[in-house]
């Protein structure tokens, strides 16, 4: 019979009848939670740029901003000012090769 030493409890043990409890944990890393990315309601006391109170609960702080209508938008620069985007330019020679491909492929290349 096999036997192999245990890490867990230190015994040895028979590898065709090794003792459940002495079973290595998959996720050693995991915390003892039942949600694993847990996210507090709590957050450092900060002022409201709305009302201009205190706010230590980052729920009633939404809650303030949702009944008044407006959005938290934090310092996103894509948010603040946001820049229209432009379609890229078409170069005046692109569009002459482009001609000058499909006159060749049709057989009127020079
Ligand atoms: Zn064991």
């Amino acid at each position: 019979m096999r036997q192999r030493y245990c890490r867990k409890c230190g015994e040895w043990h028979a590898l065709e009848a090794w003792p459940p409890d002495c079973f290595a944990r998959a996720h050693v890393s995991c915390s003892n939670l039942s949600s694993p990315n847990f996210i507090s309601d709590t957050l450092d006391p900060v002022q409201s740029q709305l009302d201009g109170r205190i706010y230590d609960s980052k729920s009633r702080l939404r809650e303030t901003y949702r009944n008044a209508g407006v959005v938290e938008v934090g310092n996103d620069s894509s948010v603040m000012n946001p820049v229209p985007k432009r379609p890229p330019g078409i170069k005046r020679e692109d569009i002459k090769a482009s001609v000058a491909k499909a006159f060749s492929r049709a057989g009127f290349g020079s």
